[in-house]
C-alpha cells in the first residue's frame, strides 16, 4: 500500500495493533472513518481526553481518571477480600452479578511463558504488598478457564500459601476455555458463591 499517504499507512498499522483486529480489518476501519469526517474529529478528541486523563487506581491497578478508583473509594466494599482478575473488563463482568463486596486486583494479564508473560510482568508483587500491607483475609481467583488462566492461579495459589489468607477459585460451572468477559452473569454468580478454597 505503497501509494497510500504515510499518515493513512500508520493509521493503519495503530489499529492493525489491537486485538482481534488483522491488517484487512484495520485497513477497512480506517478507510470507513476518513469518510467520515466529524467522527475522526470526535475519535481523535477523545482518544486525546483519554490519553491525559487515564490512569492505574493505585490499589487495584484498575483504570480510573484520579486518584483511587471508585471501587477502592467505596468505603462499602470490604478491603479484606480480594478478587483476582486478569482484565479490566473482568471486573464489569463480576460486578454486573452484584454478588461481590470486596474489592479487585488486577493483574493486567495472564501468565504464557511463550508469550513472554512471566510473573514479573503481572502486578503479582504488588499483589502481595497488599495482602501484607492490608490485612487481606480472603482472596478470589476469578480467572479465564483456559490454560493461561489454570497456570496463573496455580501460581498465585502456591504463593499465597505462605501467607494467612484464605484462597479459593470460582466453582467449576463455567467452562473450560471460557473467558470470565463472556461468562452470563447467572453462571458467573453461582461459580462466585460456590467457589472452592485451594
Ligand atoms: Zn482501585
Amino acid at each position: 500500500m505503497k501509494h497510500l499517504p504515510d499518515f493513512i499507512q500508520r493509521l493503519i498499522v495503530e489499529f492493525d495493533k489491537l486485538p482481534g483486529i488483522g491488517p484487512k480489518t484495520a485497513t477497512r476501519l480506517v478507510f470507513n472513518l476518513l469518510h467520515r469526517h466529524d467522527d475522526i474529529k470526535s475519535l481523535a478528541n477523545a482518544l486525546n481526553e483519554a490519553h491525559q486523563n487515564i490512569h492505574f487506581c493505585p490499589e487495584c491497578y484498575n483504570l480510573t481518571d484520579d486518584g483511587l478508583c471508585s471501587i477502592c473509594n467505596n468505603p462499602q466494599r470490604d478491603k479484606k477480600t480480594i478478587c483476582i482478575v486478569a482484565h479490566n473488563q473482568d471486573v464489569e463482568a463480576v460486578e454486573k452479578t452484584g454478588d461481590f463486596e470486596g474489592v479487585y486486583h488486577l493483574l493486567n494479564g495472564l501468565l504464557s511463558p511463550l508469550e513472554g508473560i512471566t510473573p514479573d510482568k503481572l502486578k503479582i508483587t504488588e499483589l502481595t504488598s497488599r495482602i501484607k500491607n492490608n490485612g487481606v483475609k480472603e482472596i478470589i481467583l476469578a480467572l479465564d478457564q483456559s490454560m493461561e488462566g489454570e497456570a496463573t492461579t496455580i501460581y498465585i495459589s502456591k504463593l499465597l500459601a505462605e501467607y494467612s489468607v484464605t484462597v479459593s477459585r470460582l466453582a467449576r460451572g463455567i467452562p473450560m476455555g471460557a473467558n470470565i468477559e463472556y461468562t452470563d452473569e447467572v453462571t458467573l454468580s453461582s461459580a462466585i458463591k460456590n467457589r472452592k478454597k485451594l
